[in-house]
Protein backbone atom coordinates (compact mmCIF):
# COMPACT_ATOMS: atom_id res chain seq x y z
CA UNK A 1 0.00 0.00 0.00
CA UNK A 2 0.94 3.09 -0.61
CA UNK A 3 0.56 5.12 2.51
CA UNK A 4 2.24 8.41 4.15
CA UNK A 5 5.36 7.92 2.61
CA UNK A 6 9.02 7.22 3.51
CA UNK A 7 10.46 8.57 6.23
CA UNK A 8 12.76 11.67 5.01
CA UNK A 9 15.75 12.10 6.69
CA UNK A 10 18.27 14.81 6.04
CA UNK A 11 20.57 13.86 9.15
CA UNK A 12 23.02 10.88 9.04
CA UNK A 13 23.25 10.09 12.76
CA UNK A 14 19.55 10.11 12.54
CA UNK A 15 18.98 7.76 10.11
CA UNK A 16 21.53 5.68 11.43
CA UNK A 17 19.35 5.80 14.77
CA UNK A 18 16.41 4.71 12.17
CA UNK A 19 18.12 1.91 10.55
CA UNK A 20 20.08 0.42 13.74
CA UNK A 21 16.08 0.61 15.31
CA UNK A 22 15.16 -1.11 12.34
CA UNK A 23 18.12 -4.09 12.34
CA UNK A 24 17.37 -4.40 16.35
CA UNK A 25 13.56 -5.28 15.59
CA UNK A 26 14.48 -8.15 13.72
CA UNK A 27 14.14 -6.39 10.15
CA UNK A 28 16.64 -6.82 7.36
CA UNK A 29 17.40 -3.75 5.26
CA UNK A 30 17.87 -3.39 1.88
CA UNK A 31 19.81 -0.19 0.50
CA UNK A 32 19.69 1.58 -2.76
CA UNK A 33 22.45 4.40 -2.69
CA UNK A 34 21.41 7.41 -5.75
CA UNK A 35 21.62 10.97 -6.37
CA UNK A 36 18.16 11.69 -7.42
CA UNK A 37 16.27 12.18 -10.00
CA UNK A 38 14.54 8.76 -10.17
CA UNK A 39 13.58 7.33 -13.07
CA UNK A 40 12.06 3.64 -13.54
CA UNK A 41 15.75 2.12 -13.72
CA UNK A 42 16.73 3.25 -10.06
CA UNK A 43 13.18 1.84 -9.11
CA UNK A 44 13.45 -1.09 -10.50
CA UNK A 45 16.76 -1.54 -8.25
CA UNK A 46 14.01 -0.81 -5.19
CA UNK A 47 11.76 -3.10 -6.08
CA UNK A 48 14.74 -5.63 -6.50
CA UNK A 49 15.41 -3.96 -2.06
CA UNK A 50 11.80 -4.71 -1.90
CA UNK A 51 12.28 -8.70 -2.33
CA UNK A 52 15.18 -8.93 -0.92
CA UNK A 53 14.80 -6.94 2.60
CA UNK A 54 11.95 -5.76 5.12
CA UNK A 55 12.56 -2.59 4.99
CA UNK A 56 14.02 -0.51 2.23
CA UNK A 57 16.34 2.40 2.69
CA UNK A 58 16.99 5.00 -0.34
CA UNK A 59 19.90 7.86 -0.40
CA UNK A 60 19.52 10.73 -2.55
CA UNK A 61 22.42 12.70 -2.57
CA UNK A 62 24.30 14.59 -5.25
CA UNK A 63 27.73 13.92 -3.90
CA UNK A 64 30.14 16.93 -5.18
CA UNK A 65 33.51 14.57 -4.36
CA UNK A 66 32.57 12.17 -7.61
CA UNK A 67 32.15 15.17 -10.45
CA UNK A 68 35.71 16.51 -11.99
CA UNK A 69 35.63 20.59 -12.11
CA UNK A 70 34.61 20.97 -15.44
CA UNK A 71 31.20 17.93 -14.96
CA UNK A 72 27.93 18.86 -14.52
CA UNK A 73 27.50 18.98 -10.35
CA UNK A 74 25.44 22.66 -10.66
CA UNK A 75 23.09 21.51 -13.32
CA UNK A 76 22.48 17.95 -12.25
CA UNK A 77 18.79 17.89 -11.88
CA UNK A 78 17.17 18.10 -8.70
CA UNK A 79 13.67 16.71 -7.97
CA UNK A 80 13.38 15.71 -4.69
CA UNK A 81 9.59 15.92 -3.81
CA UNK A 82 9.11 14.23 -7.07
CA UNK A 83 11.43 11.31 -6.10
CA UNK A 84 9.92 11.22 -2.75
CA UNK A 85 6.48 10.81 -4.44
CA UNK A 86 7.57 7.97 -6.32
CA UNK A 87 9.61 6.19 -3.68
CA UNK A 88 6.41 6.39 -1.51
CA UNK A 89 4.40 4.61 -4.74
CA UNK A 90 7.11 1.90 -3.97
CA UNK A 91 6.45 1.77 -0.50
CA UNK A 92 10.00 2.73 0.83
CA UNK A 93 10.14 3.33 3.92
CA UNK A 94 13.30 5.35 4.75
CA UNK A 95 14.78 7.99 2.44
CA UNK A 96 17.99 9.62 3.60
CA UNK A 97 18.30 13.45 1.63
CA UNK A 98 21.46 15.17 3.50
CA UNK A 99 23.26 18.25 2.71
CA UNK A 100 26.97 17.77 1.57
CA UNK A 101 27.68 19.74 5.42
CA UNK A 102 26.56 16.81 7.21
CA UNK A 103 28.38 14.18 4.96
CA UNK A 104 31.73 16.24 4.60
CA UNK A 105 32.55 17.84 7.82
CA UNK A 106 35.00 20.78 7.91
CA UNK A 107 38.64 19.12 7.57
CA UNK A 108 37.79 15.85 5.97
CA UNK A 109 40.60 14.20 4.62
CA UNK A 110 40.11 10.72 3.82
CA UNK A 111 39.43 8.69 0.86
CA UNK A 112 39.08 5.25 -0.29
CA UNK A 113 41.02 4.36 -3.82
CA UNK A 114 40.69 1.33 -5.54
CA UNK A 115 43.52 0.55 -7.29
CA UNK A 116 43.81 -1.68 -10.96
CA UNK A 117 39.61 -1.75 -11.18
CA UNK A 118 39.74 2.05 -11.75
CA UNK A 119 42.60 2.69 -14.38
CA UNK A 120 40.32 2.07 -17.29
CA UNK A 121 37.04 3.02 -18.91
CA UNK A 122 35.61 6.25 -16.90
CA UNK A 123 38.74 5.81 -14.04
CA UNK A 124 41.12 6.82 -17.44
CA UNK A 125 38.94 9.52 -18.37
CA UNK A 126 37.54 11.09 -14.88
CA UNK A 127 39.98 11.46 -12.72
CA UNK A 128 39.05 11.13 -8.82
CA UNK A 129 35.68 9.70 -10.25
CA UNK A 130 36.00 6.64 -8.33
CA UNK A 131 37.26 7.53 -5.22
CA UNK A 132 34.54 10.04 -5.06
CA UNK A 133 32.02 7.21 -5.78
CA UNK A 134 34.29 4.86 -3.38
CA UNK A 135 34.58 6.86 -0.17
CA UNK A 136 31.03 8.45 -0.35
CA UNK A 137 29.19 4.58 -0.69
CA UNK A 138 31.67 3.30 2.32
CA UNK A 139 29.90 6.35 4.11
CA UNK A 140 26.76 5.83 3.15
CA UNK A 141 27.07 1.91 4.13
CA UNK A 142 28.60 2.90 7.45
CA UNK A 143 25.53 5.01 7.99
CA UNK A 144 22.99 2.76 6.79
CA UNK A 145 24.92 -0.53 8.76
CA UNK A 146 24.93 -3.87 7.72
CA UNK A 147 22.44 -4.70 5.12
CA UNK A 148 22.14 -5.66 1.29
CA UNK A 149 22.56 -2.90 -0.80
CA UNK A 150 21.34 -2.91 -5.02
CA UNK A 151 23.54 -1.19 -8.02
CA UNK A 152 22.64 -0.83 -11.28
CA UNK A 153 25.25 -2.25 -13.97
CA UNK A 154 24.49 0.25 -16.11
CA UNK A 155 27.76 1.50 -14.14
CA UNK A 156 29.16 -1.57 -14.95
CA UNK A 157 32.83 -0.35 -13.45
CA UNK A 158 31.48 1.32 -10.55
CA UNK A 159 29.29 -1.98 -9.23
CA UNK A 160 33.20 -3.89 -9.70
CA UNK A 161 34.71 -0.98 -7.76
CA UNK A 162 32.10 -0.92 -4.93
CA UNK A 163 32.24 -5.05 -4.96
CA UNK A 164 36.11 -4.67 -4.28
CA UNK A 165 35.76 -2.56 -2.02
CA UNK A 166 33.63 -3.64 -0.04
CA UNK A 167 35.22 -6.98 -0.13
CA UNK A 168 39.22 -5.70 0.38
CA UNK A 169 37.66 -3.64 3.86
CA UNK A 170 35.44 -6.36 5.20
CA UNK A 171 32.26 -4.20 4.83
CA UNK A 172 29.21 -5.67 5.82
CA UNK A 173 27.18 -5.40 2.90
CA UNK A 174 26.18 -7.67 0.78
CA UNK A 175 25.92 -6.35 -2.84
CA UNK A 176 23.79 -7.12 -5.30
CA UNK A 177 23.89 -5.87 -9.40
CA UNK A 178 20.68 -4.96 -11.25
CA UNK A 179 20.53 -5.39 -14.99
CA UNK A 180 20.11 -2.18 -17.18
CA UNK A 181 16.87 -0.89 -17.25
CA UNK A 182 16.51 0.52 -20.65
CA UNK A 183 13.98 2.45 -22.80
CA UNK A 184 11.83 0.99 -25.84
CA UNK A 185 14.46 1.14 -28.48
CA UNK A 186 17.12 0.32 -26.34
CA UNK A 187 18.77 3.27 -24.70
CA UNK A 188 19.84 2.82 -20.95
CA UNK A 189 18.12 5.64 -18.49
CA UNK A 190 20.00 7.70 -17.24
CA UNK A 191 19.01 10.89 -15.57
CA UNK A 192 21.51 12.34 -17.57
CA UNK A 193 18.81 11.73 -20.35
CA UNK A 194 16.90 14.61 -19.76
CA UNK A 195 19.48 16.76 -20.98
CA UNK A 196 18.78 15.36 -24.43
CA UNK A 197 16.87 17.12 -27.13
CA UNK A 198 14.57 15.08 -29.42
CA UNK A 199 16.84 14.28 -32.17
CA UNK A 200 20.15 14.17 -29.48
CA UNK A 201 17.47 11.08 -27.79
CA UNK A 202 17.53 9.60 -31.67
CA UNK A 203 21.30 9.62 -32.13
CA UNK A 204 22.08 8.55 -28.59
CA UNK A 205 20.12 5.17 -29.92
CA UNK A 206 22.65 3.79 -32.04
CA UNK A 207 25.26 3.26 -28.72
CA UNK A 208 22.86 0.12 -27.50
CA UNK A 209 22.41 -0.51 -31.08
CA UNK A 210 26.27 -0.92 -31.63
CA UNK A 211 25.96 -3.02 -28.50
CA UNK A 212 22.93 -5.08 -29.79
CA UNK A 213 25.12 -5.36 -33.22
CA UNK A 214 27.61 -7.43 -31.40
CA UNK A 215 25.34 -9.37 -29.51
CA UNK A 216 24.42 -9.99 -33.42
CA UNK A 217 27.85 -11.22 -34.14
CA UNK A 218 28.88 -13.24 -31.23
CA UNK A 219 25.17 -15.19 -31.30
CA UNK A 220 26.60 -15.97 -34.73
CA UNK A 221 29.87 -16.76 -33.55
CA UNK A 222 32.35 -14.02 -33.80
CA UNK A 223 34.80 -14.10 -31.03
CA UNK A 224 37.24 -11.85 -32.55
CA UNK A 225 37.56 -9.06 -29.97
CA UNK A 226 38.20 -6.38 -33.02
CA UNK A 227 35.50 -6.98 -35.30
CA UNK A 228 32.71 -7.11 -31.90
CA UNK A 229 34.74 -4.11 -30.84
CA UNK A 230 34.03 -2.37 -34.53
CA UNK A 231 30.82 -3.16 -34.83
CA UNK A 232 30.09 -0.63 -31.46
CA UNK A 233 32.40 1.51 -32.96
CA UNK A 234 31.01 1.94 -36.14
CA UNK A 235 27.35 2.98 -34.54
CA UNK A 236 29.08 5.19 -31.71
CA UNK A 237 30.88 7.16 -34.14
CA UNK A 238 27.13 7.88 -36.04
CA UNK A 239 25.23 9.16 -32.85
CA UNK A 240 28.57 10.58 -31.06
CA UNK A 241 30.26 14.42 -31.17
CA UNK A 242 32.50 12.72 -29.24
CA UNK A 243 33.83 9.69 -28.07
CA UNK A 244 35.75 8.93 -24.78
CA UNK A 245 36.25 5.18 -25.57
CA UNK A 246 34.36 2.00 -27.02
CA UNK A 247 36.46 -0.32 -25.15
CA UNK A 248 36.57 -4.74 -24.70
CA UNK A 249 37.56 -6.08 -20.86
CA UNK A 250 37.67 -8.79 -18.95
CA UNK A 251 34.41 -8.46 -17.19
CA UNK A 252 35.77 -9.07 -13.83
CA UNK A 253 39.17 -7.35 -14.23
CA UNK A 254 38.13 -4.66 -16.22
CA UNK A 255 41.27 -5.32 -18.06
CA UNK A 256 41.27 -3.92 -21.71
CA UNK A 257 41.90 -6.61 -24.31
CA UNK A 258 43.67 -6.21 -27.19
CA UNK A 259 41.82 -6.25 -31.06
CA UNK A 260 44.05 -8.98 -32.07
CA UNK A 261 43.01 -11.43 -29.32
CA UNK A 262 40.21 -13.70 -29.34
CA UNK A 263 37.16 -13.70 -26.29
CA UNK A 264 36.53 -16.42 -24.05
CA UNK A 265 33.15 -17.13 -22.43
CA UNK A 266 32.11 -13.49 -21.77
CA UNK A 267 33.11 -10.17 -23.03
CA UNK A 268 32.14 -7.05 -21.60
CA UNK A 269 31.86 -3.92 -24.32
CA UNK A 270 31.60 -0.43 -23.01
CA UNK A 271 31.00 2.97 -24.05
CA UNK A 272 31.18 6.72 -23.28
CA UNK A 273 30.70 9.22 -25.90
CA UNK A 274 29.22 12.67 -25.77
CA UNK A 275 26.05 13.24 -28.02
CA UNK A 276 25.46 16.76 -27.92
CA UNK A 277 26.90 18.04 -24.57
CA UNK A 278 25.61 14.95 -22.93
CA UNK A 279 28.12 12.15 -21.45
CA UNK A 280 26.29 9.01 -21.58
CA UNK A 281 27.83 5.53 -20.68
CA UNK A 282 26.97 2.20 -21.44
CA UNK A 283 27.83 -1.20 -21.81
CA UNK A 284 27.12 -5.04 -21.78
CA UNK A 285 28.60 -8.16 -21.51
CA UNK A 286 28.29 -10.73 -24.45
CA UNK A 287 27.80 -14.14 -23.26
CA UNK A 288 26.04 -13.14 -19.99
CA UNK A 289 23.86 -9.96 -20.14
CA UNK A 290 20.42 -9.72 -22.68
CA UNK A 291 20.94 -7.56 -25.83
CA UNK A 292 20.01 -4.04 -25.03
CA UNK A 293 16.72 -3.26 -26.87
CA UNK A 294 15.54 -7.04 -27.97
CA UNK A 295 17.22 -9.58 -29.73
CA UNK A 296 19.33 -8.56 -32.49
CA UNK A 297 17.93 -8.63 -36.68
P1 LIG B 1 22.75 7.43 -9.97
O1 LIG B 1 21.58 8.11 -9.38
O2 LIG B 1 22.97 7.71 -11.42
O3 LIG B 1 24.00 7.56 -9.14
O4 LIG B 1 22.41 5.88 -9.93
C1 LIG B 1 22.03 5.25 -8.73
C2 LIG B 1 21.99 3.77 -8.97
O5 LIG B 1 21.03 3.48 -9.98
C3 LIG B 1 23.33 3.18 -9.45
O6 LIG B 1 23.51 1.91 -8.84
C4 LIG B 1 23.11 3.07 -10.93
O7 LIG B 1 23.90 2.07 -11.54
C5 LIG B 1 21.64 2.69 -10.99
N1 LIG B 1 21.06 2.98 -12.29
C6 LIG B 1 21.02 4.17 -12.93
N2 LIG B 1 20.44 4.04 -14.14
C7 LIG B 1 20.11 2.72 -14.27
C8 LIG B 1 19.50 1.94 -15.30
N3 LIG B 1 19.11 2.47 -16.44
N4 LIG B 1 19.33 0.63 -15.06
C9 LIG B 1 19.73 0.06 -13.89
N5 LIG B 1 20.32 0.74 -12.90
C10 LIG B 1 20.51 2.05 -13.08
Amino acid sequence: MADAGPRVIADPALFRAACDGARGAGLKIAFVPTMGALHEGHLALVDEARRRGDVVAVSIFVNPAQFGPKEDFDKYPRTLEADVAKLAARGVELVLAPEASSMYAPGHATAVRVEGLTRGLCGGKRPGHFEGVATIVLKLFNIVGPCTAVFGRKDYQQLKVIERMACDLDVPVTIIGHPTVREQGGLAMSSRNAYLSAAERDRALLLSAGLRAAHGMWARGERMIGALRRAVVASVDKAADSVDYVTAADPDTLAELLDSTVAEDRLLLAVAARVGKTRLIDNTVLGEDAPPGGEPA
